[in-house]
């Protein structure tokens, strides 16, 4: 398949078929996708796909596919329960001390499992308005435990620098809110959107800004991509990263092992590796908690510390993130010496081999 470099972002499937991203047998079904699910290629992602790979990484994230008219029993639109928790509209207070604001529907690109792709792009939920955001910073303002708010959404950096200006600095002014935190994909959707302003906006006196990358492929990570990154630690913010963990993306050792090196290159702290959440559509592009395992513990044997993430799950329903292993500890059933009360338990612990030691160790 011949590509064009597209000058704009494709929005739909017969844009994709002319750029080479999509062939005509599949157009009637990806009309069908496009009906429930947005889609948005970016030149920048386009520029990554290899049309004559079919199982290519990058296109398996961000091209429709029939797959996804296929809804598995468990699959839900709210996977992780952000609707339980939302006190306000544009919150979730899932856990004490941190909530979600989510000012945007919209996004650079849409990820083909999303999880949260019942809620964001044109003709799903509407942006905030003015006065549903007054109200939610109202319910930040009248909760003291809220230490770290989490622009999400859809995606904050959507926003031009002169409203994220104004947000953060909203936020800031409220004197518990210590961390502002966006979770993005537009410093690898859109690097150019990294501006000196955008960049000037997001720092803001009497808060600290975070900000997450959400990647998944070492590809993804270009020299744009590094460069807009660069722009926002070099002004002082830290970075951390997010990834999902994808069947025919990233479910192998040595490209996670390439993305979490990739990371740290670029000063971004691995941070978490998502299971894939139980959104509609989306069972083509998940594997299973055991080789999500498998892959952990053969990444601990390859990489140092500095490049492990926390894998982990939103527990369907909304009951949080927890954290799915491996397990490298477990009890065993003998005793240490019983004149040592404060050890009087040995453990089986399995180092980066896969070998298993005692601990404490006989004598
Ligand atoms: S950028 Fe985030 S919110 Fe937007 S489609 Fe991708 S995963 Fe969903």
């Amino acid at each position: 398949m011949s590509r064009i470099e597209p000058a704009a972002t494709l929005r739909q499937p017969a844009e994709l078929l002319a750029h080479g991203l999509a062939s005509p047998a599949d157009l009637a079904d990806l009309e069908k996708v496009a009906a429930r699910y947005a889609i948005a290629v970016t030149p920048d992602i386009a520029a990554l796909i290899d049309p004559d790979d079919p199982d290519d990484p990058i296109a398996r994230q961000f091209i429709p596919t029939s797959a996804e008219l296929a809804v598995q029993p468990g699959e839900r639109a709210d996977p992780i329960g952000d609707r339980t928790y939302s006190p306000v509209a544009g919150i979730v207070h899932r856990y004490p001390d941190r909530v979600l604001f989510k000012l945007v529907h919209v996004c650079a690109v849409y990820c083909r499992f999303c999880f949260r792709r019942e809620m964001v792009g044109p003709g799903k939920d509407s942006a905030l308005s003015d006065t549903a955001y007054r109200a939610a910073l109202d319910y930040i303002g009248a909760n003291p435990a809220i230490w770290e708010v989490i622009l999400t959404g859809g995606d904050p950096l959507m926003l031009s620098p002169r409203r994220l200006a104004e947000i953060m600095s909203d936020l800031a002014a409220i004197d518990h809110v210590r961390i502002i935190r966006l979770h993005t994909r537009v410093p690898v959707a859109e690097p150019a959107r990294i501006s000196t302003e955008l960049v000037a906006a997001l720092k803001v006196a009497g808060a600290t800004t975070w900000v997450a990358l959400h990647a998944n492929h070492a590809r993804e990570l270009t020299r744009g991509a590094r460069a807009a990154c660069a722009r926002l630690i070099d002004s002082g913010i830290p970075m951390v990263s997010q990834s999902v963990l994808l069947r025919g993306v990233n479910d192998d050792a040595a490209t996670l092992e390439a993305l979490m090196r990739a990371f740290v290159e670029s000063r971004i702290k691995p941070y978490y590796l998502h299971h894939g959440d139980l959104a509609p559509g989306t069972a083509h592009l998940r594997t299973t908690l055991s080789r999500g395992q498998e892959l952990m513990r053969a990444l601990r044997g390859r990489v140092s510390g500095l490049c492990q993430p926390d894998y982990v799950l939103d527990i369907p329903g909304g009951h949080g993130k927890s954290p799915v292993g491996p397990n490298y500890v477990e009890q065993t059933n003998s005793s240490v010496d019983d004149r040592d009360r404060s050890q009087e338990t040995r453990y089986c612990v399995t180092d980066y081999c896969g070998d298993v030691h005692l601990y404490p160790p006989e004598r």
